[in-house]
């Protein structure tokens, strides 16, 4: 009975350590492939800043923002994508512009301005 007891505390322990070095392996590996994997790269607040604006709210006015599929309202502050003139609001132009290069409407890739 003696003996029994010690085989069957051996295997626990045995068990533990199995699952220990397990879950270390496991816990080790995913974050660095999850760092690995590259990105889309936006563009940044210095890009942006060189993207003009709506000239007169007027010009973009009664157009359909493709990113809050809202109306941009006379004086609502916008952005007009340069190249393709597709007009969003500022707001969510500038949010989907920090994640993506491209136009949101059209997907047109929007190289960044020749710097003057
Ligand atoms: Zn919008
Ligand atoms: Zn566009």
């Amino acid at each position: 009975m003696g003996l029994f007891l010690v085989c069957v505390g051996m295997i626990a322990v045995f068990s533990v350590y199995l699952s220990l070095l397990w879950f270390a392996s496991v816990s080790s590996t995913s974050p660095a492939g999850e760092a690995a994997r590259p990105k889309e790269k936006g563009l940044t607040a210095a890009e942006l800043s060189r993207i003009g604006g709506a000239g007169d709210g007027g010009e973009v006015a009664g157009a359909e923002c493709a990113v809050c599929l809202d109306d941009i309202e006379a004086g609502q502050a916008a952005r007009v994508i340069p190249g393709c003139r597709h007009a969003f609001h500022r707001r969510c132009a500038d949010q989907w512009l920090a994640a993506h290069p491209q136009c949101p409407l059209c997907r047109a890739l929007l190289l960044p301005p020749p710097a003057e």
